[in-house]
């Protein structure tokens, strides 16, 4: 099983908890950092917080948008403290590790899992959301829900960890899909959304001056079951043939 987990921050404003984050990422022996639209991240309180996970903190990369840091990505898990009733499935954390855990154990193609922390004042946007194919809540008292953005990351690196090390299934009689058909990633789908698009404004079916919700509508209803690599192929292999001329029809012998 090849399950990589990168942890995604959104839009923190205090270095101290991207050193925070950086520190719990360390202990749970995850390696990878990405930094979405974020203060400084290498002040003296982040390396202070970061008490020793001053590597992963260096090594942390930076994006101006969510979609460049998760394009490599199979699977986007969005963090939020909200109850949020989002047509993308809300499940509590470790329901979650653990589905990631059961998809990279059938599979022996490498999966690379992105978990997306929002802002320490007004978490993840709706639009932001809209990118994710699941969300996570920890559960927690329902009238104080609010982690600390650090201790977020904690819980949610430690049950991932806890997920990797000691869950196992029979997945065989589970699922039907074969070994080799990995999720889609975030790079894929953008492609397929840029062609639909395309050709729903080339057919007069949406007008651009006057989108609606259209877009958004049909990415939520494909994040919600992201579709395998092979059927995202087959979705734009069609979507491509109908944009090339109609070959001529053969002549009945
Ligand atoms: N006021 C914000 C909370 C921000 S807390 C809101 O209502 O959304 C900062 C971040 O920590 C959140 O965006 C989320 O990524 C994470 N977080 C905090 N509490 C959480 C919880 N109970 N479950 C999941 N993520 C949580």
């Amino acid at each position: 099983m090849n399950l990589q987990l990168v942890f995604v921050l959104v839009g923190t404003t205090h270095s101290g908890n991207i050193g925070a984050a950086a520190r719990a990422i360390k202990n749970m022996g995850f390696t990878e950092l990405r930094l979405v639209d974020c203060c400084a991240h290498l002040t003296q309180d982040a390396i202070a917080r970061a008490s020793g996970a001053n590597a992963l903190l260096q090594q942390a990369i930076r994006y101006q948008t969510l979609d460049e840091a998760v394009a490599d990505c199979q699977a986007v898990i969005g963090t939020s403290a909200r109850d949020r009733h989002l047509s993308v499935p809300v499940m509590a954390c470790r329901n979650v590790a653990e589905e990631l855990v059961f998809e990279a154990q059938r599979t022996s193609e490498s999966i690379r899992a992105a978990m997306v922390f929002g802002r320490e004042r007004s978490g993840l946007s709706n639009e932001e959301m809209d990118r994710c194919t699941r969300l996570l809540r920890i559960p927690c008292n329902p009238d104080f829900s609010s982690l600390n953005l650090g201790a977020a990351v904690q819980v949610v690196a430690y049950e991932c960890a806890q997920a990797l090390h000691s869950f196992s299934v029979d997945t065989s009689s589970l699922s039907d899909t074969s070994d080799d058909d990995i999720g889609a990633t975030g790079e894929a789908m953008q492609h397929f959304y840029d062609q639909l698009y395309r050709i729903m404004v080339n057919t007069g079916f949406l007008d651009p001056d006057n989108p609606k919700q259209l877009m958004r509508r049909i990415r939520r209803y494909f994040e919600r079951n992201r579709p395998s690599s092979k059927e995202i192929n087959i979705f734009r292999g069609i979507l491509s043939a109908t944009e090339k001329p109609f070959p001529p029809k053969k002549k009945e012998p």
